[in-house]
């Protein structure tokens, strides 16, 4: 019981990386504001989890919507720990050329300023409280150009850096702020379909699998269970951290699996100077 008697908010709660995290922060004691902007998926979930979870429909890149969500975790459960900015999608696609601004508007609505909010909203109770756990779903992609399309990288560079700056500025308030980066995880998002079935993901699971360091692409668990850390004491002196869960995949590219077809007609033997 790692979260015993915490309260938790937990953005795009319905699906993936966000529906494993509230089981988890409910397997350690939390109890789980399920925020989604899409309820079907997020009701079924809060059904599954029972008197700890309670759903509530925001758009995160709304203002009001954000401080009504905060607003009912508070007034639900009277304090607020941990604040879990989870929501997103993968934003425009294509070439540079042909991105529009709107195109450019809603994906860092969605993506920096959705974070940007659940933060601005977050700190002002948790500052009150002296303690807090703000956690920021980034990417790889920010980390590295060539991950994913451009505006996807910038939003998710952008909420690294926001994290960091973040967590400078409340530290003396005793709230942290970290960000995850996860690498590839099996979720609807990833296989690029918002209804993607069980049976496409175990089709993407095998496809992109076997080039990975560990074998597998990553689960949606293997996220929470990070969250799950950076939310509880175990890790009481981690701020301003962009935690990389990514199965090894931001550590390189593995020799051996990309040059199979190479090591197959070619043993690999010792290299020595000499040509022996
Ligand atoms: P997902 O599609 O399974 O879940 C995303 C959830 O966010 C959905 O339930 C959706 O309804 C909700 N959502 C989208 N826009 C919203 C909005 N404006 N307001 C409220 N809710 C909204 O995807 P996921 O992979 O679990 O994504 C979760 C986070 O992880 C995202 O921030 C994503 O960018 C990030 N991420 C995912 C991967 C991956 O490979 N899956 C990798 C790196 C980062």
């Amino acid at each position: 019981m790692r979260l015993d008697g915490q309260v938790a908010i937990i953005t795009g709660a319905g699906s993936g990386i966000g529906a494993a995290s509230a089981r988890r922060f409910v397997d350690e004691g939390a109890k789980v504001l399920v925020a989604d902007m899409h309820e079907v998926k997020a009701l079924a979930l809060v059904d599954e989890l029972g008197d700890a979870a309670a759903f509530f429909q925001a758009d995160v890149s709304s203002e009001d919507d954000v401080e009504a969500m905060v607003g009912e975790a508070l007034s639900r459960w009277g304090r607020l720990d941990i604040m879990f900015n989870n929501a997103g999608f993968g934003g425009a696609i294509g070439p540079v050329e042909t991105i529009t601004t709107d195109d450019f508007d809603i994906t860092f609505d969605v993506l920096v300023k959705g974070v940007f909010l659940g933060i601005k909203h977050a700190t002002p109770i948790m500052r009150e409280q002296g303690s807090g756990s703000i956690i920021n779903t980034a990417s790889v992609a920010g980390l590295q150009a060539g991950w994913s399309p451009h505006l996807y990288s910038v939003a998710k560079a952008a909420v690294i850096h926001l994290t960091k700056s973040v967590a400078l500025e409340l530290g003396d308030y005793g709230v942290r702020c970290n960000c995850i980066c996860p690498g590839i995880i099996a979720t609807p998002l990833a296989a690029g379909f918002a209804k993607a079935t069980d049976d496409q993901l175990d089709e993407m699971k095998a496809r992109f699998g076997r080039t990975q360091v560990l074998g597998r692409i990553g689960d949606p668990v293997d996220i929470a269970n990070a969250a799950v850390w950076l939310a509880s004491d175990e890790s009481s002196y981690v701020t301003g951290h962009a935690q990389v869960v990514d199965g090894g995949a931001f550590a390189g590219k593995p020799w051996n699996k990309q040059h199979e077809s190479m090591t197959a007609q070619r043993p690999i033997k010792l290299y020595r100077p000499d040509g022996r």
